[in-house]
């Protein structure tokens, strides 16, 4: 069958392994599975979230608010602006959609660093978008410069911090590159670990309001996937001015978002207590991470995230090591994909990550 031509050249996005697929081929026993692979808040949900699912779950039969009133209202408050600043999407995945299909069409030019979230080129390229990427894998903003300086860009994307690599440019070298830009050039500053790196370091800190006052043209993305520990939830958001949020909406569909999902939502808003005590354990379980890659003789990238990206040089196969990890009942990622004979591991809880350094030191053992 012929399809859309430009579905050619789109790979398809391959997710975190599920507990599920481990249990099943490998006969793990469910419990003892340890899931280090999407960067999911390891402490699980907020209790208080728990329970209000749990009120709402005999109003299913009825359609969400679609005007999700309420969660944009508390998103304009923690932001302090207004709820037309604010859009809601299934995970900031489909806001960066929107972005895309917004901007982008055959002969569309796209920016982005080397090795960064995959879904940037997957989305692009569905648009038939050219996709141009820095030398470096990690971002590098003269680099970004002198290609937008060469090529232009309709739509720039900056991971703050980076997905997979754990890097995080400051706020003022992002700052002083966004002068740069055109407005009629869309920045993209994705969030999704915006609040661990704003934890560890106070540099690199992207405050939404600032950033769409001094610059329009960009859009600030935050999900509820990774800190706010709702990754099963599928809920994310755009702050952005009301001229881009407005266009953004002609791409969306009715009822997006679930009740229960919308709730949920509103609910861990509530308990930033729960969030910033989840956060200040994952940068003490790093410490550990960090031990660990150091005393093995294992380079790493500082990372401002909730994962670490492990190198094994010329060591180890990092496909290999992944793998035979899985078999273990412990998933974590590896970068191969992207280019890099790495793994990147969401920091765990304690006992967790104890374990993940006993398997790695099996499995390393048995490589030699
Ligand atoms: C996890 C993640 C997202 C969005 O996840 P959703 O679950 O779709 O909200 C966006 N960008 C990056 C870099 C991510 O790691």
């Amino acid at each position: 069958m012929q399809f859309n031509q430009v579905l050619e050249n789109v790979t398809t996005y391959e997710a975190g392994k599920p507990i599920e697929l481990v249990v099943r081929e490998f006969g793990v026993n469910p419990k003892d599975v340890i899931k280090l692979a999407s960067n999911e808040n390891p402490y699980g949900t907020s209790p208080k979230v728990v329970e209000r699912i749990q009120e709402l779950a005999k109003n299913m039969f009825i359609y969400p608010d679609d005007s999700m009133f309420e969660l944009k209202e508390a998103l304009a408050n923690k932001f302090d602006l207004t709820s037309k600043h604010v859009i809601i999407g299934s995970g900031s995945d489909q806001i960066l959609e929107y972005c895309v299909h917004a901007k982008c069409e055959k002969d569309s030019k796209i920016l982005m660093a080397k090795t960064t979230f995959a879904m940037y080129e997957i989305y692009g390229k569905q648009t038939g978008a050219t996709i141009i990427k820095t030398e470096d894998d990690q971002h590098n903003l003269e680099q970004f410069s002198r290609l937008y300086k060469e090529h232009g860009a309709d739509v720039i994307f900056l991971c703050l911090p980076n997905n997979p690599l754990g890097e995080c440019l400051d706020k003022d070298d992002v700052y002083a590159f966004l002068e740069t830009v055109d407005k009629e050039t869309l920045v993209v500053v994705d969030g999704a670990y915006q609040e661990y790196a704003a934890f560890k370091d106070e540099k690199k800190r992207i405050n939404a309001k600032d950033l769409i006052a001094n610059f329009p043209n960009a859009i600030y993305l935050g999900t509820f996937s990774k800190a706010y520990a709702l990754g099963g939830m599928r809920v994310g958001y755009g702050i952005a001015q009301p001229e881009i949020i407005n266009t953004l909406y002609k791409l969306r569909a009715p009822f997006n978002i679930t009740t229960l999902t919308l709730a949920a939502a509103i609910e861990a808003l509530k308990d930033e207590e729960f969030v910033t005590a989840c956060i200040a354990k994952n940068f003490e379980e790093m410490t550990r991470y960090e031990d660990y890659a150091n005393s093995r003789g294992f380079e790493y990238i500082p990372s401002y995230t909730n994962f670490i990206t492990i190198k094994f040089g010329d060591k180890f196969v990092s496909k290999t090591v992944a793998q035979k990890l899985l078999e273990r009942g412990v998933i974590v990622r590896d970068l191969t994909g992207y280019g890099q004979n790495a793994i990147r591991i969401t920091i765990g809880r304690n006992e967790q990550n104890t374990k993940v350094f006993e398997q790695l030191d099996e499995v390393l053992e048995k490589l030699k």
